[in-house]
């Protein structure tokens, strides 16, 4: 029945003399563990994909497609925002999005709690509809590498990047074979496909 008591007052006296476990904060500063999740920082190398506006459980990333002003919006509403990280984890280029260590996000202004990046999208020739953004395709042309050439549309955009072809206007019918090098949306696709198969 002794030891227990003695073992309790040995934790006090230790206790007393050790420095306090608790911090300060946020009269000091607060001590972040290294590997702590603040908020989610999009970063040059995003591409404006897309994938994370998918994925993201909370619906806090919004994509905004402007096709007047040639633009696509990737926002981050850290009003929305849940801190898990999925974003980060499942980012088509791997590094698009970062979870920095920032969590001090509290304000009057809802307008003031994004981040966004913006895309130049691409269009159909065609019909003008959204297919993706310049810096989506790009991305994934450096990953096909060699393999390049296999998609004629999107390697002609390469070309034209590059000032190699001239950025001619050209008349799409979609009945004709010549159609299979414009760059078209998946629909205006499949229909020149279609025809050249028939
Ligand atoms: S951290 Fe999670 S909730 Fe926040 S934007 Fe990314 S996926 Fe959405
Ligand atoms: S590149 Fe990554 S961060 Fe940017 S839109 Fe795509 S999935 Fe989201």
């Amino acid at each position: 029945m002794k030891y227990p008591k003695l073992r309790e007052l040995k934790e006090a006296v230790i206790s007393f003399f050790s420095p306090a476990a608790t911090v300060k904060y946020p009269s000091g500063p607060a001590i972040i563990h290294p590997r702590f999740r603040g908020k989610p920082q999009p970063q040059d190398t995003c591409i404006g994909c897309g994938g994370c506006v998918k994925w993201c459980p909370a619906g806090a990333i919004k994509e905004i497609n402007d096709t007047e002003t040639g633009k696509r919006k990737i926002v981050w509403h850290y009003d929305e925002c849940i801190m898990c990280g999925e974003c980060e984890r499942i980012c088509t280029t791997k590094d698009g999005v970062k979870m920095v260590p920032e969590f001090e996000l509290a304000g009057f202004d809802r307008e003031l709690m994004r981040a966004e990046k913006e895309c130049d999208l691409l269009l159909c020739e065609f019909c003008g509809a959204v297919i993706s953004t310049r810096e989506h395709v790009k991305w994934m042309l450096e990953q096909l590498g060699e393999k390049q050439p296999a998609n004629l549309a999107i390697f002609n955009e390469k070309l034209k990047a590059l000032g190699l072809t001239e950025d001619t206007k050209r008349k799409i019918s979609l009945d004709k074979r010549d159609d299979l090098f414009a760059l078209l949306c998946p629909k205006c696709r499949h229909r020149v496909n279609i025809y050249d198969s028939l």
